[in-house]
């Protein structure tokens, strides 16, 4: 628990004792000697004992008292993590030349939709479990580690099994059955949890989506990407503030995914480097071997063979962004 979150319920606990004390003090006089209204008195009694006991609930996630965590090599103590892969699994060609790509670039982990959640019923869904086993073949071929995305309790296990780390997608951010259940099977299997912020949750409740997890298992990587404000030039508005927001108040790995955040290729770059400027650990993005042929999300993912030159325009950014001289 941070000591902003200390204070707060212990000055939740005050209000709710100067409460009972003045509901006490109205009731006490009304309550007759022969005992009617002795069960309204004394129920109050037992909720200032309650609130007496009132002390702030221990996070797993909490900022303090705990080093910091880290999953798959992603984490405060680590050069940022490079999270590659396309939108979603079309072929075992298609997959592969991204990953190869990928390691060519740096990369250590492999991302890819099997299972996807469209927005719309009417767009291709993912090829479900036939893209797990081209996704995890292609890693395993370059040594990679593999993050995906669980969409619902009917995929959840075979994702388990199958990945390192299992996404949990914007859309079910607000989901504690299946967050809950991806602590679960997460931990028993050793494997790790993303929680991407769902698009309209502010960084509050981004955090509780994590704490269902947290129940479970502290192997979690906090995923901002991008908000859905009045902004129409790109698809999200990448919130950076959110990732020092999410620092402050716990210890778990934090990265962007600048791709669906930008909704368009040539934002990518500049919202990478916003994102680890601001102290991101990692950055998440989609790379296809011709974007335009992309079954989804075909106007932000990034050419296979361009990914070598955009991560390393985001890294002359921040060399750039770091070259001042002092004094000004
Ligand atoms: C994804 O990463 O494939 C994805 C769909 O992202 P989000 O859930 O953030 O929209
Ligand atoms: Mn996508």
């Amino acid at each position: 628990m941070t000591k902003a979150g200390t204070q707060s319920v212990e000055s939740l606990r005050c209000d709710l004792e100067r409460l009972a004390k003045k509901l006490l003090a109205t009731a006490a006089p009304l309550a007759s000697a022969e005992g009617a209204g002795r069960d309204v008195l004394s129920a109050i009694e037992r909720s200032l004992e309650a609130i007496a006991d009132l002390q702030p609930r221990e996070s797993p996630l909490c900022s303090e008292g705990g080093e910091p965590v880290e999953v798959l090599g992603i984490g405060e103590e680590h050069p940022p993590a490079w999270i590659v892969g396309p939108c979603m699994i079309e072929s075992y060609e298609q997959i592969s030349i991204v990953a190869e790509a990928a390691k060519a670039a740096g990369g250590r982990i492999l991302r890819g939709g099997a299972f996807k959640t469209r927005t719309s019923p009417h767009s291709f869904q993912g090829p479900g479990e036939e893209g797990l086993v081209m996704l995890r073949r292609a890693a395993d071929a370059q040594g990679m580690a593999v993050i995906t995305e669980a969409s619902g309790l009917g995929n959840l296990d075979i994702v388990a099994e199958t990945c390192d780390a299992i996404q949990i997608g914007s859309r079910n951010a607000q989901s504690p059955e299946l967050l809950d259940a991806a602590g679960r099977v997460a931990a028993s299997l050793g494997k790790g949890v993303v929680v991407k912020r769902g698009f309209g949750c502010t960084v509050a409740e981004w955090i509780s989506a994590a704490e269902y997890v947290a129940a479970h298992t502290d192997k979690i990587i906090l995923c901002e990407r991008g908000i859905r404000t009045f902004e129409p030039g790109t698809r999200f508005t990448l919130d950076v503030a959110a990732v020092p927001l999410a620092r402050a108040v716990t210890r778990l790995p934090i990265i962007v995914d600048a791709s669906h955040a930008a909704g368009k290729r040539e934002m990518v770059a500049p919202l990478a480097a916003a994102g680890l400027a601001a102290g991101a650990d990692g950055v998440m993005l989609e790379v296809h071997p011709s974007p335009e042929q992309a079954m989804s999300d075909n106007g932000q993912q990034i050419r296979a063979d361009e990914l070598n030159e955009l991560i390393e325009s985001v890294r002359r950014k921040l060399v750039r962004a770091a070259s001042w001289n002092r004094p000004y």
